[in-house]
């Protein structure tokens, strides 16, 4: 079978080299992809930008492409899920409607409330609408977002009430476009961070294995919200119990809640959660798509093809299927240009990619391009170096001995990717 994936990313490149493994897939072709995807044996890449639908679904007619997983929000908000089907072409991922659950937070919330599934207070505003009295009244730190997507920057957490309303007014005067039109004044939870990530069809569930990201850009999960400095699976805080309460009230309730609104989903969904310490599981956000940069370590992870999963859930036979796991622990270090997430350089040569490539782990490519024989730096998330190993405390050393392997100028990334997990580790908590 023939396979496309939609994206240039690190996910990207992971999902392409997940496919490329399965015996029954003679050629994965990834549009646009990235030097390290150009690499892998089987993939190809095709210069076709991941939002441009209409090529897209010319590529994948005239290749007779037998399934497509898209990888990032945007083409799926566009609607290339419900236009490849009506080409009669396999398409993984969530329709138009499915997908707004990302595209617009307001929507979001509101469903959340309708349907009763746990998230922090909150209040939805326009220009005509907006009232400073009501930010001013919120307890501090508060929380804005942007409705639409931001490329990851529409959420500024406010330590004060001349922060948070200086961003009401920059969102809605204009900062992020149309996507800042409608903005959501949010309630700060406190509790721990985890990305549960499943891949649905209708109300047919396979969940993924846990995983938890880091989405500040400094170590101690300091500095500027990114969009993911490293990720590992599984998530320690995430036991048998609380893995069933993550079920019963957000994923099934969300794909109960989904199909009666007339919008059934098909495709990963990912909720973003904050662990309340009452073990209450609040949906910070919903991504119609598999994370990035969670993907790498879940699929180092995965033992089972992951298109015979996606074919499952296509065809709607997910019960029939089961995902089967290496039980090692996976981590992976995104190394980033230095500035990300503000401006940054692009074209800085990479060295020691060759004597990474002979190590344990994997280092997956995002923002890069080859160059002849050179690779070089092309976008904010450069790589994502992966290690795995018995522990996460282990599979740690494995990334970073890739991350060592691997320089640029002006190279930034985290030394501290996996902290909690490691915390709980070496304080005698077993893992789930
Ligand atoms: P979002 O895109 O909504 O997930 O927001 C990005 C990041 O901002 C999240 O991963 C959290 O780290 C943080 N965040 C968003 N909403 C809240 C909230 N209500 N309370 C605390 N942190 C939040």
């Amino acid at each position: 079978m023939k396979v496309l994936i939609v994206g240039g990313g690190g996910r990207e490149h992971a999902l392409a080299w997940k496919c490329g493994q399965s015996p029954r897939v003679t050629a994965v072709f990834v549009a646009p992809g990235n030097a390290g995807t150009a690499l892998e044996p089987k993939i190809s890449n095709v210069a076709i930008a991941a939002d441009d639908v209409p090529a897209l679904l010319a590529f994948a007619a005239r290749e007779a492409i037998d399934l497509t997983i898209v990888g990032p929000e945007g083409p799926l908000v566009l609607g290339i899920v419900d236009r490849f089907s009506a080409a009669g072409l396999r398409c993984f991922g969530p329709s138009r409607a499915a997908a707004r659950l990302e595209g617009s937070k307001a929507y979001t919330k509101e469903f959340l409330v309708r349907h009763g599934i746990p998230s922090a207070g909150h209040a939805t505003f326009t220009r005509a609408n907006f009232s400073a009295d009501y930010v001013r009244a919120q307890r501090l730190p508060v929380v804005v977002k942007a409705d639409g997507l931001a490329a990851g920057k529409g959420v500024v957490i406010c330590e004060t009430h001349e922060a948070a309303l200086a961003a009401c007014h920059g969102m809605l005067g204009g900062d992020f476009g149309a996507a800042g039109e409608t903005i959501v004044v949010e309630e700060f939870l406190v509790g721990e961070e985890v990305s549960f990530i499943v891949i649905a069809h209708d109300q047919q569930v396979l969940p993924l294995a846990t995983s938890q990201d880091h989405k500040r850009r400094d170590d101690g999960d300091l500095g500027p919200n990114t969009g993911g400095m490293g990720a590992y699976s599984p998530a320690p805080v995430v036991d048998a119990v609380l893995h069933q309460r993550i079920m019963r009230e957000v994923i099934e309730p969300t794909l109960r809640g989904l199909r009666a609104d007339g919008n059934p989903y098909t495709g990963f969904l990912y909720a973003g959660l904050m662990i309340a310490p009452d073990g209450t599981p609040n949906v910070l956000e919903f991504n119609c798509r598999f994370g990035d940069p969670e993907t790498q370590p879940i699929l180092m992870r995965l033992r089972s093809d992951l298109t015979t999963l996606c074919d499952a859930a296509l065809d709607g036979r997910l019960d029939a299927v089961q995902a089967l796991w290496d039980d090692r622990a996976a981590l992976g270090v995104v190394m980033a240009a230095g500035g990300y997430p503000d401006a940054y350089r692009k074209g800085e040569p990479i060295e020691g990619l060759p004597a990474a490539a002979l190590l344990p782990g994997k280092v997956f490519h995002a923002g890069t391009l080859a160059q002849g024989e050179q690779v070089v730096t092309n976008g904010g998330r450069v790589l994502c170096a992966v290690g795995l190993g018995v522990d996460i405390v282990a599979a740690r050393a494995e990334a970073y001995d890739l991350v060592a392997a691997i320089h640029w100028n002006l190279v930034q990334y985290r030394r501290d990717i996996g902290h909690r997990a490691i915390a709980r580790e070496l304080s005698g908590e077993s893992r789930p």
